[in-house]
């Protein structure tokens, strides 16, 4: 689609939108970041930031802009199932916010247990509330794993005590659109690892509807706020990859734009934590980080305002946004490919020398990124008409 033709389509459905009351007048997200500290100025600068990572050109960013503003216009419930609310916690208990913890300051989160004052029966009757009122009218987002045991006991929520299961689905049932956050909610996560107790499963797998997977131990809230501006601006699914991942964010290997990606191509690597090449900064491959199999932006968008992520503080990547990374990544710091090298390639010794590991591991990879590809082309109808 056309840069004017897209422009002209999501500025009428934010004209759509804009004509939703706002659900709590007394908000105003100028007012908010103003309140925090921050300017305009970096305001527009984050919605830039924002524009570019949902890959439109830097002229759409004013609708960006617009599209957060009217953030408040969509109710949000959001379901604690089996987790630790890292995720929450993650999001909106930074000591110095963030302009994307203040969106979530922003927008009206009718139901989340971690915040809200309500407890024991009145809670129960704010979420039945919440769902009747706002009937397909609300983003739900889930956190953790749902426990579905033989007993189905093993996560019981509120004064009914009612299953998470049933819980999620029924929230799940009249939604407008349903994001997984976190790895528990989109894969099942640790509640899920080998060998299950209490048979957690993924979002995906107690409702029927699409579920968009925004998967991370944390995510980042990046891409937890990309992926809300992207359903306010486009109304309908991002184009997702084969895990129902996001493409924009999840569509590189963490490998494809580290900052030590150099040292892995010369064959420099850290051979042990605080050896001479962890004060190089050497490639973290061979004391176990999983970049070159795990998709995810850290490598572009890092954590903490830019700060820095676990690659530039020292640790390789465990792989935390990839589907069942407990029981496939580990031990977190040592190398996989040497198992897939001396297993898939013949058994020739990944450890021989530094430039082999090189080669195993990129044949790996290609291995990887092509299976990636091809399972990515597993279409979703709005791509075409989106991109
Ligand atoms: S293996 Fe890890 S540290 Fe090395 S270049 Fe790839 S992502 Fe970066
Ligand atoms: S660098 Fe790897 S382990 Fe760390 S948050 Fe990103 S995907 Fe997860």
């Amino acid at each position: 689609m056309k840069d004017t033709n897209l422009l002209k389509k999501l500025s009428s459905r934010l004209d759509e939108l804009s004509k939703l009351p706002k659900l709590d007048d007394k908000k105003s997200i100028a007012k908010i970041v103003d309140q925090k500290g921050f300017s305009r100025r970096d305001f527009m600068k984050w919605a830039g930031a924002m524009t570019a990572m949902l890959m439109l050109p830097a002229s759409f960013t004013p609708v960006v802009a617009r599209a957060a503003e009217l953030s408040d216009r969509l109710p949000i419930i959001w379901l604690h199932m089996a987790e630790c609310t890292g995720c929450s916690e993650s999001l909106l208990r930074t000591d110095a916010p963030t302009i994307d913890s203040l969106i979530f300051d922003y927008i009206s989160l009718e139901y989340h247990e971690t915040l809200m004052a309500a407890a024991g029966w009145q809670a129960e009757e704010n979420l039945e509330h919440a769902i009747e009122k706002y009937k397909n009218r609300y983003i739900l987002m889930v956190e953790g794993a749902i426990p579905s045991g033989e007993e189905n006991f093993y996560l019981t929520i509120g004064a009914h005590g009612q299953t998470g299961e049933a819980s999620a689905k029924k929230a799940s049932e009249n939604a407008a659109a349903i994001f997984a956050i976190g790895t528990c909610s989109a894969f099942g996560g640790v509640q899920a690892a080998n060998p299950n107790p209490t048979n957690s499963q993924p979002l995906s797998k107690v409702t029927n509807k699409t579920v968009i997977n925004v998967p991370g131990c944390p995510p980042s809230e990046k891409n937890i706020v990309g992926t809300l501006l992207h359903f306010i601006l486009y109304g309908t699914l991002p184009a997702l990859d084969a895990y129902n991942r996001p493409k924009w964010a999840y569509g590189l290997r963490i490998h494809d734009l580290c900052e030590r990606r150099g040292h892995f191509d010369a064959g420099e690597f850290v051979e042990n934590f605080g050896d001479e090449g962890a004060k190089k900064g050497y490639c973290l491959y061979k004391v176990g980080c999983k970049g070159p199999y795990t998709f995810n932006n850290c490598s572009k968008n890092k954590f903490n305002q830019h700060m820095s992520w676990p690659i530039q503080a020292g640790h390789g990547c465990i792989g935390c946004s990839e589907p069942d990374f407990w029981d496939t990544m580990g031990p977190f710091e040592e190398p996989v490919a040497d198992k897939l090298y001396n297993t898939v390639f013949g058994g020739a010794g990944a450890d021989a020398t530094a430039d082999k590991i090189g080669v195993g591991i990129l044949t790996a990879t290609a291995v990887g990124i092509a299976a990636h590809a091809v399972i990515s082309k597993v279409k979703n109808p709005q791509e075409d008409e989106e991109h």
